[in-house]
């Protein structure tokens, strides 16, 4: 067995014929958290969605477990959190029945829902707060509740790397450390963690590792500690990462949480913002 869960060798992902992320070459091991940071548009999220496939690929190698990716079946062991805009308004669907569809993967299409999911898909509501809110309508709650639906649905498939993008944006300081106290606890129980984020802090001493996107590349990669002593040259624009939707009218009292990335935005030719 090798504690090896992820690893990416001279990879490069992008879409359809446009590379976007070239020569991406890091490893994760069990038990890392590891936050990607970098400027809007450098291509921190397309990294992430290579490694599930859900990017093209150009080259290089991604393995996952200690497998090829294209050898790999065992999705339920990635969790995926994307970027809360995925959690579509169109469909009415309560948390509940969201965060049951993270079960899907893990049985037949088939089959019926067991003891077994309905209890992960409690613990998962319960591990982000939300039992009380289980039979209420998604699209009733506020941006930091939505983000934390799509973390439970993550959650339910009881993964053992969960891979976040921008868990944080829009989500109010103390439901921040809510979430730190939750990723905390399954940390503790033997979770490894990518995050894409511009707001370290919010992932208080959680984070081991960082690793900063630079135009599609990966300019830096170490410890936080090393990070932290040498933030200031391994970014050398500072781009603060910042989508202009993220302000959520209910989340009052955002608190900026910021770290030395977070700059001012400035405008970069050709980059894409939000
Ligand atoms: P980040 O997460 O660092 O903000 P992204 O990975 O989202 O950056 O985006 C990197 C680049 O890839 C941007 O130029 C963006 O326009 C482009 N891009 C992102 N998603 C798509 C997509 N689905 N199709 C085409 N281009 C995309």
């Amino acid at each position: 067995m090798t504690d090896i869960v992820l690893s990416l060798r001279d990879a490069s992902f992008g879409y359809g014929d446009t590379p976007v992320v070239t020569g991406v070459t890091l490893t994760v091991a069990a038990g890392d958290v590891l936050a990607v940071l970098g400027a809007n548009g450098s291509g921190k999220s397309t990294i992430v969605k290579g490694i599930l496939g859900l990017a093209d690929q150009f080259g290089g190698e991604v393995s996952v477990f200690g497998q090829p990716r294209e050898a790999f079946h065992d999705h339920p062991r990635l969790g995926y959190v994307p970027q809360r805009h995925t959690l579509s308004s169109t469909v009415r669907s309560t948390v509940r029945e969201v965060v049951a569809t993270g079960r899907l993967s893990r049985r037949p299409w088939w089959s019926r829902t067991t003891a077994a999911d309905r209890r992960a898909v409690d613990r998962a509501i319960d591990l982000v707060g939300l039992t009380d809110r289980a039979r209420v309508d998604t699209a009733d709650l506020s941006g930091g509740q939505q983000r934390r639906v799509l973390i439970a649905r993550a959650l339910a498939g009881d993964p053992d790397v969960l891979l976040m993008d921008e868990p944080t944006a829009g989500v109010d300081a103390v439901n921040q450390h809510v979430l730190a106290d939750v990723l905390r606890r399954l940390v503790a129980e033997g979770l490894t963690i990518v995050v894409v984020t511009h707001e370290l802090a919010a992932f208080e001493d959680l984070v081991t590792r960082v690793v900063v996107v630079d135009s599609g590349h990966i300019t830096f990669d170490g410890d936080r500690d090393t990070f932290e002593r040498t933030a200031h040259s391994v970014l050398h624009d500072h781009n603060h990462h910042h989508h202009d939707d993220d302000h959520d009218p209910d989340d009052h009292g955002t608190v900026p949480v910021t770290v030395e990335v977070s700059r001012p935005a400035t405008a970069v030719p050709g980059v894409r913002h939000g």
